[in-house]
């Protein structure tokens, strides 16, 4: 569908979090990560803009074991957490591997 189209990433650069300072808004799953919660951060320079934020870490683990499974190794096959309740076989692996972040972000299984 609308993929970013030959975004070149120049830098990219993570870091774990033990305990944030402030509430952040989770990039995967869209819901707040608490103040003096452990996140994942991630920052990154994409044909000259800067993006960065946080992740829960089981929201960070979700994505990468799911992009694992489908052999993405980042750039534009990435999978984003973010996209999954759009694509219904992801968001049924998501339910079963990861019943946890499916809660959070509000996916249940049944009828599909
Ligand atoms: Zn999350």
């Amino acid at each position: 569908m609308a993929d970013a189209e030959g975004g070149e990433v120049s830098f990219f650069a993570t870091r774990d979090v033990k305990a944030t300072r402030k509430p952040h808004r989770c990039e995967g799953c869209g819901k707040l990560i608490e103040a003096a919660a452990p996140a994942w951060y991630f920052s990154l320079l994409q044909d000259g803009e800067f993006y960065a934020g946080y992740y829960h870490p089981d929201c960070r683990a979700a994505e990468v074991e799911l992009n694992d499974l489908q052999g993405n190794y980042g750039g534009e096959d990435w999978t984003a957490l973010s996209l999954i309740p759009e694509e219904p076989e992801d968001k049924a692996w998501l339910i079963e591997a990861h019943p946890v972040v499916a809660a959070r972000m509000g996916l249940t299984g049944g009828a599909a």
